[in-house]
């Protein structure tokens, strides 16, 4: 049974990065009916704050990354957040020391500052060792250790050989002999260090497949001789390259947004979001680029995430959610417009239902003009808002002759019976053809009368949306 973890540190907000990774673990445990674990990493008691725990799994929840295992949800392998587990790597640790593949240091942060100090004046690899360490674990200095309430750290020895990973992603790495000496495993407050909580972590929860950043690359030495420590069948490895920005360096804030909050807050779609994640990395094998969840997870593997780093392109993701937003029922788009219409002031969200007709259509009209939810209430403003034409524009009506056209339309809009699309249609016609007037001069220039602007919805939309009070009130302040 394939089990895979995403194991963020609640730290911040979930980067876009993060949910890459998580995206890839959930894909390929769909794709193999495996399970998905979500495991909480807050043994960095400084930076780990329960808020950001709340806004992972929120953020998580929102993309609809569901896992099977987790804090929240329990499962047989928990506890699933690390600093409910100190009393399993307190055991782990003790049973390395027990084998002598561990051991106690009584060594002060002081004492190895000059060790270390003195390895680099030699031009020597500051690596610690069990022969140099040791002689500080003296009677004198336990006694010491005890008499102040001082527990010793935990140190593993790092076997001097060479490890070489099998990586499902990157391929053969090797880490020389000789790369790194012996490190802590277990700090004397009794929390763990990363590389050792989560060998323990993804050994315990039976992880078959470790899906990560490439950032972790390095890690994974110490985590391949912990695991040949404890004589522990080894994951496998899927080390997934960077995401870079357009400059090619590391994608952070410097290049914009970058945390999925920041997205949703902009009006991205889960779905868009999570294909254009996706792609990042990864390709499908007819090179797909609009691809719904449920074709990635039958389409998903290991062997087209490519080795190399993505680039993020800000403008394709938009150009993505622009799809999406055109592919929603209307119903599905106002459901998601709802945030955005009342936080702009333009109803409350006890009006919407009353409201629900004539904000269907509304939906419909700028469907194809927005690729952000975010434009929603720039689209809609002129609906809610009374925009006033420049008296340039009111000049340039005269300038082009349109006049005599406006007030026909007046006159007729006034007497219509019937405010329907098509009625709306056939009189602006109609007006154009009677008046010998430039369609396209006068479709303009009544958009600008109407919203004071150059581009939107489809006129007619527009015309219909404002209803007959709204339309004749506009055109009559024109003073045609
Ligand atoms: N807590 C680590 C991180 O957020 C996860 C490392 C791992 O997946 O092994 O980067």
């Amino acid at each position: 049974m394939v089990r895979v973890r995403f194991a963020p540190s609640p730290t911040g907000f979930l980067h876009v990065g993060g949910a890459r990774t998580a995206l890839f673990n959930y894909l390929f445990a769909k794709n193999q009916n495996g399970v998905f674990v979500l495991r909480i990493e807050d043994t960095d008691l400084e930076r780990s704050t329960k808020e950001s725990e709340r806004s992972l799994l929120r953020t998580m929840k929102w993309l609809g990354l569901d896992w099977d295992e987790g804090p929240d949800v329990g499962g047989p392998k928990g506890p699933y957040r690390q600093s409910e587990r100190l009393d399993i790597y307190r055991r782990m640790a003790y049973a390395l020391v027990e084998k002598d593949k561990a051991y106690e240091a009584y060594v002060l942060p002081e004492e190895l500052e000059a060790i270390r100090g003195k390895m680099l004046e030699n031009k020597e690899s500051p690596h610690y060792s069990y022969e140099i360490i040791s002689q500080y674990d003296t009677p004198e200095r336990r006694q010491e250790f005890a008499r102040k309430g001082w527990s010793p750290v935990v140190y593993f020895k790092m076997p001097q050989k060479e490890y070489v990973l099998n990586d499902r992603i990157k391929g053969r790495v090797a880490f020389k002999e000789g790369t790194i000496g012996d490190f802590v495993i277990f700090r004397s407050t009794g929390v763990p260090i990363y590389n050792f909580a989560v060998v323990v972590d993804d050994a315990l929860m039976e992880i078959t497949h470790v899906i990560r950043g490439d950032d972790h690359l390095s890690n994974t030495l110490r985590q391949l001789a912990l695991y040949e420590a404890y004589q522990m069948p080894l994951p496998e490895f899927a080390h997934v390259s960077m995401i870079l920005g357009p400059d090619g360096s590391r994608l952070s804030k410097r290049h914009g947004a970058t945390a999925v909050e920041n997205f949703r807050e902009m009006g991205y779609l889960p779905s868009s979001l999570l294909n254009y994640l996706a792609l990042l990395g990864w390709s499908h094998a007819q090179d797909n680029e609009i691809c719904a969840l449920e074709e990635m997870i039958r389409t998903f593997s290991l062997e087209r995430v490519s080795s190399n780093p993505a680039i993020f392109d800000a403008e394709k993701l938009r150009w993505v959610n622009g799809m999406y937003i055109r592919q929603l029922t209307p119903e599905a788009m106002l459901e998601n417009a709802v945030p955005f219409i009342t936080e702009a002031g333009f109803m409350g969200p006890e009006n919407v239902d009353a409201n629900k007709k004539w904000l269907l259509e509304a939906m419909k009209a700028i469907q194809n003009e927005i690729h952000q939810l975010d434009e929603i209430p720039g689209q809609l403003s002129p609906f809610f808002t009374d925009p006033i034409p420049t008296t340039e524009t009111l000049r340039s009506l005269e300038d082009d002759g349109l006049s005599p056209a406006f007030k026909l339309l007046y006159e007729r809009f006034d007497t219509i019976n019937a405010w329907e699309i098509t009625d709306i249609v056939s009189t602006i016609k109609a007006v154009v053809k009677e008046t010998k007037t430039n369609p396209k001069s006068f479709y303009h220039m009544l958009r600008v009368v109407l919203t004071a602007r150059d581009t939107g919805p489809e006129l007619v939309y527009i015309v219909h949306l404002l209803g007959r009070n709204k339309v004749l009130n506009r055109l009559g302040r024109l003073g045609v």
